[in-house]
């Protein structure tokens, strides 16, 4: 295996599957199947969730609600999100802890370093719910922020494109892969591979990402393996 320990960066909006919000259950066993072949190799696995798809902060001024409500909701949809993973992992056998950046306590013990760090080094998959705990942030920068803090090698951003392109692969046929990039081409490109906080983390203290097709079955594998699948940004 090219890495001994990842971070997998998984969006909420990705197991709502083919349904319009919440959890599908399928992908949410899909998902599941990929982390547990990825931890049958011996690597170990911290994994942060979003939760697009139940609340966002963003969403909430339209409802009245004002951003740091929103955001603190949007947090908690988060946990909702990687309950269900966690379930689902242990479903299949794995060892698995849910550490969350707010205290919820009947639910997920809280987020402290080291703890986390020897939880990895027993070999448990690391969940970590509510991002980093505080409004204004997003789970992209939650994933960068604790990949740094747990010492990850790398961030996998799994997503349903199969890497970065020069143009929006979904709306242009003659879009082109990149296969790899530095963080200096991706920002004077423009390319959104994450929102700039977490981009700036990664970038700061030199945590390669790699962004991938997560619904590909075998990907997972192949990006921890070291093959050339989706994009590397370093
Ligand atoms: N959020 C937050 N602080 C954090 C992480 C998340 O306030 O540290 C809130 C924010 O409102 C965000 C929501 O939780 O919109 C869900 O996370 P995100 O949008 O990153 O989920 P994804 O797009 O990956 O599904």
């Amino acid at each position: 295996m090219k890495y001994k320990r990842i971070l997998l960066k998984l969006s909420g909006e990705a197991l709502m599957g083919s349904q319009s919000h919440g959890i599908d259950p399928e992908r949410l066993d899909q998902y599941a199947t990929e982390i547990q072949r990825a931890s049958e190799t011996g690597i170990q696995i911290a994994i942060v969730i979003g939760g697009g798809n139940i609340f966002r902060g963003v969403q909430a001024e339209k409802a009245g609600i004002d951003r740091v409500q929103g955001d603190h909701m949007g947090m908690l949809a988060t946990l909702i999100n990687a309950m269900a993973l966690q379930s689902a992992l242990e479903n299949k056998g794995l060892k698995t802890r849910l550490m969350s950046g707010l205290k919820i306590d009947e639910v997920a013990e809280q987020f402290i370093r080291r703890r986390a760090v020897r939880h990895l080094e027993k070999g448990r998959v690391v969940i970590f719910g509510a991002g980093i705990g505080n409004p204004y942030f997003t789970t992209d920068s939650t994933a960068s922020l604790r990949a740094i803090e747990t010492e990850s090698e790398v961030v996998l951003k799994g997503t349903r494109v199969d890497g970065v392109y020069d143009m929006d692969p979904e709306k242009n046929e003659d879009a082109t892969r990149y296969e790899t990039l530095s963080f200096g081409d991706a920002l004077q490109k423009g390319l959104s591979i994450m929102d700039m906080t977490a981009f700036t983390l990664c970038k700061e203290n030199k945590l390669p990402i790699i962004v991938f097709d997560m619904n590909k079955p075998g990907n997972l594998q192949k990006v921890i393996q070291g093959d050339n699948v989706g994009t590397l940004i370093s």
